[in-house]
């Protein structure tokens, strides 16, 4: 990588040159940097406290599922929530917001029993096998 112009800077954190507005008086972060490192510090302390995870624990998580949804497996540009057991509290794994919320919270009330045969309840409708396809266009909300 090129040494920085004039009036530049390289940021020891994400390594690009940038200008000297981006940095403190005699800083080797810039800005962005710096405020990123704030919001993680923050999340860390946040998911520590309120859910009991040690220091990088959320991080081992996050790793092993590969940035992604346990369930829907997508990948968050947020951060991803950490799900528990709200009976005893213990931490399951982590979830994008709409599998924490809307599916195993609203939708199967924390129950295995549920989402199992809503899976077979899409694999094998019911009323497919009673009476075929039955396949009907709305004409009137085209
Ligand atoms: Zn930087
Ligand atoms: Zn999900």
């Amino acid at each position: 990588m090129a040494e920085p112009r004039k009036g530049f800077r390289r940021c020891s954190r994400c390594e690009r040159n940038r200008s000297q507005r981006f940095f403190a008086p005699r800083g080797r972060v810039c800005s962005t940097c710096r405020k990123q490192a704030g919001r993680k510090a923050a999340h860390e302390s946040r998911v520590q406290r309120t859910y009991g995870l040690r220091p990088g624990e959320y991080d081992v998580l996050f790793a092993a599922q590969d940035g992604r949804c346990a369930i829907c497996r997508e990948r968050r540009s947020q951060n991803l929530s950490v799900d528990h057991d709200h009976k005893n509290g213990a931490v399951r794994g982590l979830l994008c917001r709409r599998c924490n919320n809307q599916l195993l919270g609203k939708g199967a009330r924390d129950r295995a029993d549920v989402l199992r045969r809503a899976a077979d309840y899409l694999d094998a409708p019911p009323a497919q096998a009673l009476l075929g396809l039955r396949i009907h266009i709305d004409n009137q909300q085209a």
